[in-house]
């Protein structure tokens, strides 16, 4: 019949074969290499001045905030130093209108005031002790420094960074437009925000949701020897990494621990392979890049991540609902309806609205493996108004969802594999048979069904990895990757600044670690 037709034609452009990992991955190992050696490419690929990552412990309560695209989150960690730590986090939606506001300000105040309700809720103690200093002391610069909380900032978009808490935005992404913001340094603005509230919290460290998911991640897990990669799959998607300072070939401006010989780098993969030269284009591909903030840049991100797969979706089955030759959500076609007797599609249905269906349908489409996809006609039901849609529509749906979301995946595992040949892990002699560790974070890869064994199953077929190498490579959630990432990053910098000679920071940091390796499975109080 025509739907089953249509929908297999559709099924079929997602359809992303062995070969075409294996080329993009090449694609993918070149422009790195283009990115480590000068500016302007495709692929940032930026210094990070973290020059290693931790295995050990420290003492310390530290702050921790993230804007990563949806959702902005604010925690307090607690390193308790004998191995454990507590986290406490609050996170609240940020508001669209924001996302596009005419000025820096709006958006940072808004982050500032969020800062100041969870320190009110969590620690009204230390809140309250601050205010009374405050009206006290003459001089409020004078110990604001001492006392305040050192906060580490998850910042997620393309930052040059300068310094450790110093970094100005090079574009935004993720539907973000605020162009006052572009060329501003982020912890100045937010530290101006917080300073108009009288927080007693000091922006410590700039940190990429990459590099915190790589550094939470090489203490999380057993055994290691420190992960390899920290990436992102959430609203967007993103990869930071250990390189050798020898393959760095561009300039890094300003001062770094230049004894380890290497250095954490933030792929900015968003924007993998912009020029399309090996990426998949899809009619709906181009229908979606050609609506968005930006066209032409983030092309990998709009193939991979949690904003763009929904949208894709949509794009893709308005176009069999306006086919006048199939009948797809449609009465005529409702003949096995369970739910109701016909199918009908609210106005205010997101199906009609730019950006209109979220990515977790998709994941209730993969996840629905019961005969008559109950659930996803709940799903449909419940989340896009669509009632009673007939079983064989729920079908179509669910093949072309199932096509994105495993094109996604298979795309995924490109940017994994090419990190990991990179790095040459899996070669070196001294880690032979050893485990190669890849900390990931996001609610795609975390709550998108068998999306880490998809991966796993692209691994297995590039060159150079195969079966054997694909055994090794373990993909682990890092959770809570964001807070205890960014408040050990904090806490290097909180060292840095007590001996501003920069003496051994990475000491500090690596021995401030060891503990946390075992603090995974400790006492967390999370109020999400
Ligand atoms: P952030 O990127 O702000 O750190 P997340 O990692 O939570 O936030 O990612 C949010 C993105 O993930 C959104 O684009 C949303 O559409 C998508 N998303 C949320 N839940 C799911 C899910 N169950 N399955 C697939 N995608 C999801
Ligand atoms: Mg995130």
């Amino acid at each position: 019949m025509a739907l089953e037709a249509e929908t297999k034609s559709i099924v079929k452009q997602f359809e992303y074969t062995d070969d075409d990992v294996n080329q993009a991955v090449k694609e993918f190992l070149r422009q790195m290499s283009e990115g480590l050696g000068k500016d302007g490419t495709s692929m940032s690929q930026i210094p990070t001045y973290v020059t290693g990552v931790p295995n050990g412990t420290e003492k310390g309560l530290y702050m921790a905030v993230d804007l990563g695209g949806t959702n902005f989150r604010v925690c307090s960690v607690k390193l308790n130093g004998g191995g454990t730590f507590n986290i406490t986090s609050d996170k609240v939606a940020v508001p669209k209108a924001l996302m596009v506001a005419k000025t820096a300000e709006e958006l940072f105040a808004f982050l500032a005031l969020q800062i100041k309700k969870f320190l009110e809720k969590h620690h009204g103690d230390h809140f309250e002790q601050h205010i009374r200093r405050r009206m006290t002391v003459s001089s409020p610069d004078g110990f604001r420094d001492e006392h305040a909380f050192r906060m580490g900032f998850t910042f997620s978009f393309p930052v040059q960074q300068m310094g450790i808490n110093k970094g100005t935005l090079i574009r935004w992404t993720k539907g973000f437009d605020i162009p006052d913001a572009v060329g501003k340094d982020v912890c100045a603005l937010l530290q101006s925000e917080i300073d108009k509230l009288h927080l007693p919290v000091k922006v410590a460290a700039l940190v990429n949701d990459t590099v915190g998911t790589l550094m939470a991640h090489s203490y999380g897990a057993p055994g290691s020897n420190g992960a390899v990669l920290g990436a992102i799959f959430g609203t967007g998607t993103n990869g930071a990494y250990v390189e050798k300072m020898s393959k760095l070939k561009k300039p890094v401006v300003g001062e770094y621990d230049a004894s380890t010989g290497e250095m954490v780098i933030n792929t900015e993969w968003g924007s993998f392979d912009n020029q399309l030269n090996v990426l998949p284009n899809t009619p709906w591909d181009i229908a979606l890049d050609k609506q968005s903030v930006n066209p032409g840049l983030q092309m990998y991100e709009k193939r991979v991540s949690g904003m763009f797969l929904g949208e894709i979706l949509r794009l893709a089955i308005n176009d069999l609902m306006k086919n006048p030759d199939i009948s797809f959500f449609k009465d005529e076609n409702s003949s096995t309806n369970d739910l109701r007797s016909t199918t009908d599609i609210a106005e205010a249905s997101g199906v009609y609205k730019m950006w209109g269906v979220d990515s977790a349908i998709l994941s209730v489409a993969a996840g629905d493996h019961t005969p008559g996809l109950s659930l996803l006609r709940k799903g449909l039901d419940d989340t896009l108004h669509i009632h009673a849609a007939a079983l064989e529509d729920a079908q179509s749906f669910k093949a072309i969802a199932d096509a994105i979301g495993r094109r996604a995946a298979r795309l995924s595992a490109v940017a994994i594999a090419a990190v990991i040949l990179q790095t040459g892990k899996l070669s070196d002699p001294e880690l032979k048979g050893e485990p190669i560790d890849v900390g990931v974070d996001g609610s795609l890869v975390e709550h998108y069904p068998y999306f880490r064994e998809m991966i796993h199953e692209a691994l297995r077929i590039v060159d150079g990895i195969g079966e054997e190498g694909a055994k090794r490579i373990r993909i682990g959630l890092a959770e809570d990757g964001s807070g205890v990432g960014a408040a050990l990053i904090a806490l290097v910098a909180a060292g840095m600044e007590k001996n501003a000679s920069n003496a051994d920071y990475l000491g500090e940091l690596r021995s401030g670690a060891k503990a946390a390796a075992a603090s995974e499975d400790n006492e967390k109080a999370t109020s999400d």
